[in-house]
């Protein structure tokens, strides 16, 4: 995209959780909530899991600004909380508004996976609901959303890479490793990674830290963020994961934490994305 036609930009990326997969989640060893990216005055959420609505408000952001849902695929601790959030971008189911972009699996009933993770009632209030597979591509409020390609135990699986004109994202939940999932993720300002397990520990669909540095070495991303931790990477401590991953591809990696914060742009946030708990539309 042009920079010239840039109508929103990405300014930030709150973690509402760092953990994941079944363990961490059902324990609540750290956060389950995903993702939420302030673009201007709006948030797009991706993949929020178990606790994802009452982290976000314990954060002070204003759910009312909320303007996109996104969800990887249709394992709980990426849509648990996806409803709750499309009631808070239609100002409490009164008004069309917003987007819901997720898996085909997640949207509607497909082979092997039954009926999506959606009800049709909450399908009926977004402005646009886009079910999405690897290839696809979607412009909403200035914001162009494609679909990666995944390797997961939902063969509806995607990434998503966002593009704003002047930043992009590349994002993979939950995937195993191929070289397949590096195409139209190449280059991004910040790839964020799903890092279930450390070291070589490999389970099935996810990335481990060396499937990682794989990964990182196929796509050149300016920046990595890991997430998504499970029950092993939290023992063995996602910082000095990171630390490695930064050693052997010599590309910035931090892991996340819980309510981390990390800044796209040089612009500050603005200040009325946080209500203080308020929350009024
Ligand atoms: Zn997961
Ligand atoms: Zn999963």
């Amino acid at each position: 995209m042009d920079s010239a036609i840039v109508l929103a930009m990405i300014r930030e990326i709150v973690l509402l959780g760092s953990g994941g997969g079944r363990v961490v989640t059902i324990r609540q060893e750290r956060r389950t909530g995903g993702l939420a990216l302030i673009i201007d005055k709006m948030i797009f959420v991706m993949d929020p899991g178990p606790g994802s609505i009452f982290f976000f408000n314990q954060m002070g952001l204003n759910p009312f600004l909320v303007k996109g849902v996104l969800i990887s695929h249709r394992h709980p601790d990426h849509y648990s909380d996806a409803e709750i959030y499309i009631e808070a971008a239609t100002r409490g189911a009164s008004m069309k508004r917003g987007l819901l972009a997720g898996a085909r699996s997640v949207l509607e009933t497909v082979e092997g996976m039954g009926y999506p993770a959606i009800s049709d009632y909450h399908k009926r209030l977004p402005e646009l609901v886009a079910p999405m597979s690897s290839g696809d591509s979607i412009v909403y409020d200035g914001i162009k959303i494609n679909a990666l390609k995944s390797f997961h135990s939902d063969p509806y699986a995607i990434g998503f890479r966002l593009d704003d004109g002047k930043h992009s994202i590349s994002y993979f939940s939950d995937t195993k490793f191929s070289e397949e999932i590096a195409r139209g993720a190449e280059c991004p300002d910040l790839l964020i990674l799903s890092v279930l397990r450390p070291g070589n520990l490999k389970f099935p669909g996810h990335l481990c830290t060396d499937d990682a540095i794989r990964v990182i070495g196929l796509i050149s991303p300016r920046r990595v963020l890991i997430t998504h931790f499970g029950s092993r990477m939290i023992k063995a401590s996602p910082e000095k994961e990171a630390e490695r991953i930064e050693k052997s591809t010599g590309i910035s990696t931090i892991a996340a934490t819980d309510g981390m914060k990390i800044k796209l742009s040089g612009a500050f946030t603005p200040l009325d994305l946080y209500t203080g708990g308020k929350g009024e539309p």
